[in-house]
């Protein structure tokens, strides 16, 4: 969320509170039922689609036969974990999340057994083919796509391909990675390993030759070795903070080394991702091409700074004097020191660190205007840290979106059952003040959560790198309030039409489990 001029906070206060939720989900049970009895008389609303989307449907029909195929290869022969493994990789999907598949960093297929049977080594070899055929396809398809100027379908066709093959080397490069021995590794961890350090999961980047006596209990404090205790009375107050540095971030913390690692890896994750859907916002168009190309490199920014507070009280002390309502937030980004803090213990989410972390990823990847939202559009900046904030792990993938997450839910509920929805052409006057000044303000999050992901969803994602245009303009401070028209191509009013079509249409998907 935000205040004051330059601090963009989390407050405690959810949009709506927990009770009230009970309700809405029974009601918009009852209105699932309601409303796919009315899907059986509705038309279809089909938009003519275009040719990019009609190709990489074609391409994903295709693989599917492909893969299906293949499954009842497996069936006839009696390999029924096989079938399956095959039949995963069709993967059913809500198409109102993202999802971003957790990357294996061992180069190659995993083994089989010395023993396998000769059938189970057949299926590895022709589904190890499949997936390399269709990943250089999807690879293909992508770089015209760029080219074609659908950088976020591009997007996801790389997605798909390093999913059916995490061993194409010019789409891991895409994402920053290559070969360093059998592994995958961004330029920034061979660097550090070259450097004879290793990733420790607790410890953070470390010289191979300190992990032992870490483990043991002692830590490195300067030419000497001193216990864990003594290391951490000497780290107690912020300004002698642990700075745990990740490739992307440093994270200064009073609460443990441990507990800034963590955090680290966590902003890590969501930089990965966030680098990768708003590519367009910190890439020129031809750098982008030739990223796409494997004439480029992902290249490493400068760090991003965070203070993680040892608890609350800390917190609240030391940042009060800067902003007197300190105690209301659980979070926050402050534009003018370029930082953003949070607190660990109780009232720390996950949810305020990605919130807060994307505010500051737009704000400090590149240059952006002074009094971003000012004027007008505030509504998307907040809207897209609301949509930020859902990311999570669901299996092998990491998440974005779905109407499971709580702020996509009120938005839902405040549509269909309160009726509450601010036009667009009205919602887009307000600038920073006007809309925080609104007393409907939680009810307008949870709006702006909604339209946002309307904008990243709606039709196989025709308005997304739209979407990143806007952002784009807002942040370069060249919006007015018809920029996202304009950039739709859709007037206003028809936009809400097809927002509220959108919430419609995903009630009547959950009421058919599509
Ligand atoms: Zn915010």
């Amino acid at each position: 969320m935000h205040t004051n001029h330059d601090a963009w906070v989390s407050y405690l206060d959810p949009p709506y509170n927990l009770h009230s939720m009970a309700t809405e989900l029974k009601s918009l049970f009852h209105l699932a039922v309601v409303i796919a009895v009315w899907a059986v008389a509705s038309v279809s609303l089909g938009a003519e689609e275009d040719r990019w989307v009609a190709e990489a449907r074609q391409l994903r029909a295709k693989h599917q036969v492909d893969l299906e195929e293949l499954a009842a290869w497996c069936r006839q022969r009696g390999l029924a974990e096989q079938a399956k493994q095959t039949q995963d990789l069709l993967g059913r999907r809500d198409p109102y999340k993202l999802y971003l598949p957790v990357l294996p960093e061992k180069v190659g297929r995993a083994e089989l057994p010395a023993d396998a049977p000769a059938d189970v080594i057949e299926w590895d070899t022709r589904a190890a083919k499949l997936g390399r055929e269709q990943a250089n396809e999807l690879y293909e398809l992508a770089r015209r796509a760029v080219r074609g100027r659908r950088l976020s379908l591009a997007y996801q066709l790389v997605l798909a391909a390093i999913r059916a093959n995490p061993d194409h080397e010019a789409v891991r490069r895409i994402f920053g990675y290559q070969k360093y021995r059998d592994r995958w590794r961004t330029i920034y961890e061979a660097q550090q390993l070259r450097a004879g350090k290793v990733w420790h999961e607790k410890f953070g980047w470390l010289a191979k030759a300190y992990v032992r006596r870490y483990e043991e209990g002692y830590r490195r404090n300067g030419r000497d070795w001193i216990t864990a205790e003594e290391d951490a009375r000497a780290h107690a107050d912020i300004h002698h903070g642990w700075v745990v540095e990740t490739e992307h971030y440093a994270v200064r913390t009073n609460h443990s080394l441990e507990a800034g690692v963590m955090l680290g890896e966590k902003l890590e994750t969501l930089f990965r991702i966030w680098r990768n859907l708003f590519l367009r916002y910190h890439a020129t168009d031809a750098q982008v091409v030739a990223l796409f190309d494997g004439r480029s490199r992902v290249q490493r920014s400068q760090r991003f700074d965070v203070v993680f507070f040892r608890d609350r009280d800390d917190y609240n002390r030391s940042l009060r004097a800067a902003m007197p309502n300190i105690g209301m937030s659980i979070g926050v980004y402050f534009e003018q020191t370029r930082r953003a803090y949070f607190f660990a213990g109780e009232g720390y989410e996950d949810r305020t660190l990605f919130h807060e972390a994307t505010h500051q990823l737009f704000h400090q990847s590149r240059r952006v205007a002074p009094n971003v939202g000012h004027r007008a559009n505030f509504w998307i900046v907040e809207g897209i840290a609301l949509f930020m904030e859902s990311l999570r792990r669901e299996a092998d993938y990491h998440v974005l979106g779905g109407f499971k997450d709580e702020r996509l839910h009120a938005a839902r509920y405040r549509l269909l059952e309160d009726n509450f929805h601010v036009p667009l052409d009205e919602l887009t006057t307000y600038g920073m003040q006007k809309l925080q000044a609104d007393k409907r303000i939680a009810t307008i999050y949870s709006q702006a959560a909604g339209v946002t992901s309307f904008l990243v969803f709606y039709e196989d994602g025709r308005y997304r790198d739209a979407l990143v245009a806007y952002l784009n303009a807002v942040y370069d401070g060249t919006d007015k309030p018809s920029t996202l028209a304009d950039l739709t191509g859709t007037s206003y009013p028809e936009l809400d039409k097809q927002y509220r079509r959108f919430i419609e249409q995903s009630v009547r998907d959950d009421a058919t489990g599509r």
